[in-house]
């Protein structure tokens, strides 16, 4: 009966959103005693609040959380009440004893207890079993002290084990996540092996609030939200100065490298998804259109429409690789609850492309996008982590040429000295693939982008094929490849890794010049003048605030350098840089500066 116990699906632990999945496949070392630290919480709970019923209460992500029905809505005082409760419990060192009751006794137990929910889930397990035709599961609890719980474990020795620990918050939560059921209070906790550990994660949670990317974009004036078109952001000059940098900055490398721009309609007819397999598997995500009785959709990929562009004549064996780069418009239909600034959006642009190549020719270009990972990210001084997805179960084309195209694959991410892992079956259905995932500064893992190599999708459905030196047709590789990602996501996950002090070179204002006194205006503009001239992107405070007050103000707005004017430096024409970290350096000639910041943002060198 263990192993029946061990697939019961109460308490088991959930996870968050979809970037804590990546890190937390394996489960967590820590689980059982941030599980046990939700039983210890029930306990403290049900001791101060008699009559309390029980929900579930799982591990998560740095802690552990559990849901209960209560005759009264929850305080601050109450958390710090049951905290201290929980101190008993932990220090009394109660022993955590597994019982295994028949199925009959265990329901009656809860039922007797008055815990509507566990004999729910009790009553659920029984007809899961009936339509397995197996035998119901025996009961399977854990008991500490005087509180005893239906669960599966696992747990810790004793109470004692459990480390340090902080009750976070409450929020109501319906109970199995369906709104027409009774909406319990969910208390979150974490809880740590050490003080330290505790303090970091702390510290973290305040850090990561004050660089939310939403509250940063209103503070620095980069973009915002409105209601008019829930997930599209609406860019303000200087966002849209960045985004505008890290385009140009992609577009850069991709003249390099011998890739063509392209752009297709954002209005796509409903029969090219169906010819796309879209239509049947994707409909859901897509915006639709009507006009004159035919149906459109707003475009959720650029993928099918780079096909017309290679249709568009024969292609010759000498044209590969070609490289069809496309900024285009994508739209995907997100239900509006899930919406979350930048990093979830129902509009959006990818830094996209598609390239068609030999067969011969796919370790060559992994090996090229390999070298185009490593450029971009060292612009940000981030150091990507790959992740290799090789062939689901259910994927398309034959076994074998998928084989064939994860060797050379891997034996390219070998090659790069790039960090990667392999995640096995991962790929998508159609192609092997390598994700680019970036830690930003608390150490959040984000995906940004892939790299699929589809020897199926495009060059099969869309009959692709170009004349080889033969003379013969042969279907080329479509390799669906982006760097950053989408813009949005990209720009959202900087915002908050850099706390919205951006590179030098990205950064929407560059400096900003200070006059000291009104009489130095006409110089600082001069000096605006002299940057322009070099395509720095300065702004002059040439407001009535104090001195103090424009660095002040200056320093808020992260902008990289302050440029402080006063008679001394009007006379000799010159500036002495103070950066944004407060570092004063030695006075430079205007003609000189310039130089010098137009050297630094064409390096595109991280700060
Ligand atoms: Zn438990
Ligand atoms: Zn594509």
């Amino acid at each position: 009966m263990v192993e029946q116990a061990q697939e019961l699906d109460f308490e088991a632990p959930p996870r968050g959103s979809a970037e804590e999945l990546l890190s937390a496949e394996a489960g967590d070392p820590l689980d059982p005693m941030r599980h046990s630290a939700a039983h210890v919480m029930a306990e403290a709970v049900m001791d101060i609040f008699p009559g309390t019923r029980l929900g579930i209460g799982p591990a998560i992500e740095g802690g552990f959380y559990y849901d209960f029905e209560l005759p009264q809505p929850l305080t601050p005082d109450d958390l710090a009440r049951i905290e201290a409760r929980m101190s008993e419990s932990v220090a009394a060192d109660h022993e955590f004893v597994r019982r295994v009751l028949p199925p009959d006794e265990g329901r009656a137990f809860f039922e007797q207890r008055d815990q509507p929910y566990k004999v729910e889930i009790l009553d659920d397990l029984r007809r899961a079993a009936e339509g397995a035709d197996t035998d119901p599961p025996e009961v399977s609890t854990y008991e500490h002290g005087p509180f005893i719980d239906l669960c599966r474990g696992p747990h810790v020795e004793s109470t004692g084990r459990i480390g340090p620990f902080k009750l976070m918050s409450v929020a109501g939560a319906y109970w199995r996540g369906d709104e027409k059921r009774p909406m319990l209070q969910r208390i979150y906790g974490t809880v740590w092996s050490t003080q330290a550990e505790l303090d970091q994660y702390l510290w973290r949670r305040e850090e990561a609030k004050k660089r939310d990317h939403r509250r940063l974009g209103v503070q620095l004036d980069l973009f915002s939200f409105h209601d008019a078109s829930p997930g599209a952001a609406f860019w303000h000059p200087k966002g849209w100065t960045l985004y505008r940098e890290l385009r140009g900055a992609m577009r850069d490398l991709q003249a390099r490298r011998g890739y063509q721009e392209i752009y297709t309609p954002p209005l796509v007819h409903q029969k090219l998804w169906e010819q796309s397999g879209h239509w049947e598997h994707y409909r859901e995500n897509m915006f639709l259109i009507e006009a004159e009785q035919q149906t459109f959709s707003l475009k959720p990929m650029n993928c099918p429409e780079s096909t017309f562009i290679y249709r568009s004549r024969v292609r010759s064996y000498r044209e590969l690789p070609l490289r069809l780069a496309e900024y285009g418009i994508l739209h995907r239909n997100e239900l509006s609850g899930v919406l979350s600034g930048l990093t979830r959006v129902r509009h959006f642009v990818t830094d996209d492309a598609h390239i068609f190549v030999r067969p011969e020719q796919i370790g060559a270009e992994i090996a090229g996008l390999m070298a185009e990972v490593r450029e971009a990210y060292s612009w940000f001084g981030l150091e990507p982590t790959l992740t290799f997805g090789t062939r689901p179960d259910k994927a398309l084309g034959d076994p074998q040429v998928w084989a064939e195209t994860e060797a050379v694959m891997r034996a390219e991410l070998e090659r790069s000295g790039l960090r990667y892992r392999v995640r096995a079956k991962d790929g998508a259905f159609y192609a092997p693939k390598i994700d680019i995932q970036i830690e930003d500064a608390l150490g959040r893992e984000w995906q940004t982008a892939t790299i699929q190599v589809d020897r199926v999708m495009l060059p099969e459905r869309f009959d692709l094929w170009y004349v080889d030196e033969n003379g013969q047709q042969q279907r080329p590789v479509a390799i669906h490849r982006a760097i950053y990602g989408s813009f949005e996501r990209f720009i959202g996950v900087l915002t908050e890794h850099f706390a919205g002090a951006f590179p030098f070179w990205c950064s929407p204002v560059q400096a900003v010049v200070v006059p000291i006194a009104d009489r130095h205006n006409e110089a600082a503009n001069e000096l605006a003048g002299v940057l322009r001239g070099r395509d720095v992107r300065v702004e002059v405070d040439d407001s009535s605030n104090r001195m103090q007050n424009k660095i002040r103000l200056a320093q808020e707005q992260k902008v990289p350098y302050m440029l402080v004017l006063g008679d001394r430096e009007v006379e000799a024409r010159t500036a002495a840089p103070r950066t944004r970290s407060g570092e004063q350096q030695p006075a430079i000639g205007w003609d000189e500066l310039a130089a010098r910041l137009a050297e630094e943002a064409a390096s595109r060198r991280p700060d």
